[in-house]
C-alpha cells in the first residue's frame, strides 16, 4: 500500500531531504514527513473519515497537498483530486458526484479566492458548525489551508493532531492493494473531466517503473513545477519519488518559467518534468541563460505531442541528456511507454519508447483488427495499471475498457519493428480533407522547424468543398512572420494537401490547468474568426 511503501522509505533514509516547498520556504525530511503525515491522518479520523470515506482537495501546489496524499492513503480514505480551475457549477458537480464528505481547500490562488466560491455554496453555518448544503448531502466539513474562516475547520488545527500510531498502524494493516484510493479527474482537454478510479497498486508500481526507466535513486532531486492535482504529479512526481527516497522540490503553486529555472539552479536538481509547453516557456524567457541548469541529467516531458525540435533544445541547452518522453493517461495510472535513457537519441526525440514492464498493448482499426507492423491503429492497452472504472458510471467505463480488460486510449499510434511507438494523435484531432486522412501532429512537426514559429496547433475547420480545411494556429517567436511565408516554406516539402489553408495568429491557446491545449475550444475560436 501507499502507507507501506512511505514506511520503508522513513526506515531507509529518515534524515535525508524529502520535500522542499520554496514558495512557503519548508524543508522536511523524510522522518519528519511521516510525522506530519500521522498528525493529519489522526485529525481525519477525528473527523469521522474512514476507509473507502472520500476526501476532496481543491487546491493549488501547496505542501499541505502532499500531506493529504498521503494521510488519506494512511487510513484507506479515497482522495479526490478536484481541478483547482474549477468553478461553482463544476465543483458543486465533482463533490456531489463522487459523495465527497470532507473537502480540504486553499484559501487563495492567484485570482481564484476558493473560500469565498465555497461560502456561495454552503448555506452560512448554524451555530454548531456542522454543514448541511442541501445540494450536498455527504458533505460533513470543510478544511481550509491558511486563515481561519467561519464554518470551515483550520487545516493547522487538524493537522496539529497528536498522531495516534497504533490505531493508524491497525488500519493500515488491513488495507488491500486493489482497495481504491484515489478518485482523479483527467484533463478535460476534449471536453468535461472523467473521474478514474484507481488502487494503491495501480498508482504505487506505476510510479514505480517511471522513475526506474530514469535510473532515479535516493540522491535524485525532482523538480516538479507540473500540478499535484493531476497524475503527472502527485503519480510520476511524488509517488515516483517516495519509490527511490528522491527528494521532491516544488518550487511554486503554479507554473512560472522563470520561477522553475530558479529552482533548478539553486536547488541542484537533478530532474525536471513539464508538459512540452513548460518547456517551451522556459526555453523562450529572456532570462533563460542566467541560470546554472549544469545539475540536470533526467527528466519527463509528457501529456501531449513533443515537438522534435523542443526535446532537441531540451537535451542541447538544458543539460537533460538523458531526458524521456513519457506517454499515458490518467485512466492507466498514467504511464504505458517511456523512453529510456540509453535509447538512441534520434529514438528519444522523436517516440514514447518502449511499452512499461507487465503492460500489453495492441495497435487495432476500427474494426478492432491488429494492424500490420507500422500502419496506424488505436493505441490499446492492458494490465495491472488499468483503472478500476470511472467512478459510478458503468457505461461510461464499458466504453472504454472492453471485456477482455483493454483500455481503449482514443489515440492513435504507429510501433515500428523495434518495439518503439509514435503517438500520431488524438482520434478525435484527426481530420479528414477531400477524403485523405490528416494527422495534424505531422503538420505541427513541419511548421516547429520554421525558426520563427514558437508554437503552432493545427485543426480541421468546416468547409463545403472538401469537407474540412486545414488551419495553423501559430505563436510566432518574430512577429514579422506572415501567413504567406509560412505557406511557401511548406510548398514541395510536405503534399499539397496538408498545405494550411488558414493561417491565424494568436497570442496564446486554451489551456487545461494541466498546460494542455484545448483543441476544441480553438476550433470554436476560429471557426468564428473566419466565418
Ligand atoms: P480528457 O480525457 O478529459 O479529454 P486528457 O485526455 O488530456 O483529457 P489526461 O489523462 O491528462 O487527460 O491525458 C491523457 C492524454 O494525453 C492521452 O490520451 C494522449 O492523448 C495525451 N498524451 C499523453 N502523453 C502524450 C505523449 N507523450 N504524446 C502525445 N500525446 C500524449
Ligand atoms: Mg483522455
Amino acid at each position: 500500500s501507499i502507507a507501506g511503501l512511505l514506511a520503508r522509505t522513513v526506515a531507509a533514509r529518515p534524515d535525508a531531504e524529502a520535500l522542499v516547498f520554496r514558495e512557503h520556504g519548508l524543508r522536511l525530511s523524510w522522518r519528519e514527513f511521516a510525522q506530519a503525515v500521522d498528525r493529519l491522518a489522526t485529525g481525519l479520523l477525528g473527523l469521522g473519515v474512514g476507509r473507502g470515506d472520500r476526501v476532496g482537495i481543491w487546491s493549488p501546489n501547496r505542501p499541505e497537498w502532499v500531506l493529504t496524499q498521503f494521510a488519506t492513503a494512511r487510513i484507506g480514505a479515497i482522495l479526490v483530486n478536484v481541478n483547482p480551475a474549477y468553478r461553482l457549477a463544476e465543483l458543486e458537480y465533482a463533490l456531489r458526484h463522487v459523495g465527497v464528505r470532507v473537502l480540504i481547500t486553499a484559501d487563495r490562488f492567484k485570482t481564484s479566492d476558493y473560500v469565498g466560491m465555497l461560502c456561495e455554496l454552503l448555506p452560512p453555518p448554524p451555530a454548531d458548525g456542522a454543514i448541511a448544503a442541501a445540494n450536498l448531502p455527504d458533505l460533513r466539513a470543510v478544511v481550509a489551508m491558511g486563515a481561519a474562516v467561519p464554518g470551515m475547520l483550520r487545516f493547522d488545527d487538524v493537522a496539529a493532531t497528536p498522531a495516534d500510531t497504533a490505531r493508524l498502524d491497525r488500519l493500515t494493516a488491513v488495507l488491500d492493494p486493489g482497495d481504491p484510493i484515489n478518485i482523479q479527474f483527467t484533463s478535460g482537454t476534449t471536453g468535461l473531466p472523467k473521474g478514474a478510479t484507481l488502487s494503491h497498486r495501480n498508482i504505487v508500481n506505476n510510479a514505480n517503473f517511471v522513475t526506474a526507466r530514469m535510473g532515479f535513486t535516493d540522491r535524485d532531486r525532482l523538480c516538479i513545477p507540473v500540478p499535484l492535482y493531476h497524475c503527472f504529479g502527485m503519480v510520476m512526481g511524488v509517488l515516483g519519488c517516495v519509490t527511490k527516497g528522491a527528494t521532491m522540490i516544488f518550487p511554486g503553486e503554479g507554473f512560472d518559467p522563470d520561477v522553475t529555472l530558479e529552482c533548478v539552479a539553486e536547488e541542484g536538481c537533478t530532474a525536471l518534468y513539464g508538459v512540452p509547453t513548460m518547456f517551451s516557456a522556459m526555453l523562450a524567457s529572456e532570462r533563460f541563460h542566467h541560470h546554472d541548469l549544469s545539475t540536470l541529467r533526467t527528466g519527463i516531458m509528457a501529456g501531449a505531442p513533443c515537438p522534435i525540435e523542443v526535446m532537441k533544445r531540451v537535451r542541447a541547452e538544458m543539460h537533460m541528456s538523458q531526458v524521456t518522453i513519457a506517454y499515458g493517461m490518467t485512466e492507466t495510472s498514467p504511464v504505458s511507454f517511456q523512453s529510456m535513457t540509453d535509447d538512441p537519441v534520434e529514438k528519444r526525440v522523436s517516440t514514447v519508447g518502449h511499452i512499461h514492464p507487465h503492460l500489453e498493448v495492441k495497435l487495432v482499426d476500427p474494426q478492432g483488427h491488429i494492424v500490420p507492423t507500422g500502419a496506424v491503429g488505436e493505441l490499446c492497452t492492458r494490465g495491472y495499471s488499468v483503472m478500476r472504472g470511472y467512478w459510478n458510471e458503468p457505461q461510461k467505463t464499458a466504453e472504454a475498457i472492453d471485456a477482455e480488460g483493454w483500455m481503449h486510449t482514443g489515440d492513435l499510434a504507429t510501433i515500428d519493428a523495434d518495439g518503439y511507438c509514435s503517438i500520431v494523435g488524438r482520434s478525435k484531432d484527426m481530420l479528414i480533407r477531400g477524403g485523405e486522412n490528416v494527422y495534424p501532429r505531422e503538420i505541427e512537426e513541419f511548421l516547429y522547424r520554421h525558426p520563427k514559429v514558437r508554437e503552432v496547433q493545427v485543426i480541421g475547420i468546416p468547409d463545403d468543398r472538401y469537407g474540412e480545411e486545414i488551419c495553423a494556429c501559430v505563436m510566432a517567436r518574430d512577429p514579422s512572420l506572415t501567413a504567406e511565408e509560412l505557406r511557401v516554406f511548406c510548398k514541395g516539402q510536405i503534399a499539397h494537401y496538408k498545405v494550411p489553408r488558414y493561417v491565424e495568429f494568436v497570442d496564446e491557446f486554451p489551456m487545461t490547468v494541466t498546460g494542455k491545449v484545448q483543441k476544441f475550444i480553438l476550433r470554436d475560436q476560429m471557426v468564428l474568426r473566419i466565418f
